[in-house]
């Protein structure tokens, strides 16, 4: 019965995700259509900043897709033993690209020796990214992006933390709402991507913030077994 449950459960959510998904992509095409009518008419100086808006629309359209496509896949997913240690340090140097051309900086605070985990490791590594890149987005220049792992009472702690502008009460319980986005090139999907990622690793997610002082994103994963520890070489 539960199985069913869960089926149905889906596939009514699919259906409000199909509806959500058209309506959003409806939007940017109807832009990109109304600015190919307009370039009809007007000289080929203003159709210079059409194309920006043309791309930026199209882009906008393709992020939806990618990020539906990925919410979308539902199966049970391939783990691995692995540690988040070496997954952070292989994308620190991405989300610091990205952190400097913002003008942020990036700390790590990984704790020496953590348990390994039973992950997918390229779902962990799209979740880290989407909350590394929302904090980058939340802040300003000179903004503190810290990762941080951690091991506390049988869970490893992921914590993403950021110095940007924070969210009232109103707007954290909308977080996990499929298209829920105050930006203006926002999908609304990056973070119900992270929650039914943490879910899948029989995970939790819990967001703290604070208006004007900043937000941390708080990832638990539950330890399955003791079965071998990783060290990291490299922050101690
Ligand atoms: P998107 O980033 O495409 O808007 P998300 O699901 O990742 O979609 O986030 C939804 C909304 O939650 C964002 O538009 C923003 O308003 C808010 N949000 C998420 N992370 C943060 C953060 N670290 N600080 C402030 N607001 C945030
Ligand atoms: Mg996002």
């Amino acid at each position: 019965i539960r199985s069913e449950l869960d089926n149905v459960e889906r596939l009514s959510l699919v259906g409000q995700m199909a509806a959500g998904i058209t309506h959003e992509i409806r939007n940017p095409m109807a832009v990109v259509r109304g600015f190919l009518q307009l370039m009809r008419e007007k000289s080929p100086e203003d159709l210079h900043s059409y194309y920006h808006i043309v791309m930026e629309e199209l882009d906008r359209a393709n992020s939806i897709i990618n990020d539906f496509l990925s919410l979308a896949q539902t199966r049970v997913s391939d783990k691995e033993p692995a540690g988040l240690q070496p997954i952070m340090e292989e994308l620190t140097p991405l989300i610091w690209a990205d952190a400097n051309l913002r003008g942020q900086s990036v700390e790590l605070k990984i704790s020496p020796t953590m348990p390994l985990l039973q992950l997918n490791v390229r779902e962990i590594k799209q979740l880290i990214l989407n909350l590394a890149r929302n904090g980058m987005e939340a802040m300003e220049a000179k903004g503190v992006l810290t990762l941080a792992a951690c091991e506390h009472e049988d869970n490893v702690l992921l914590i993403i933390t950021d110095t940007g502008g924070g969210m009232p009460q109103s707007q954290l319980k909308q977080l996990f709402t499929p298209f829920f986005t105050t930006k203006s090139q926002g999908t609304g999907l990056g973070l119900p991507l992270c929650l039914s990622i943490a879910e899948r690793h029989n995970g939790t997610i819990r967001v703290e913030s604070e208006v004007g002082s900043g937000t941390s994103v708080i990832v638990t994963f539950p330890v399955e077994s003791r079965e071998g520890t990783v060290q990291s070489p490299v922050y101690m």
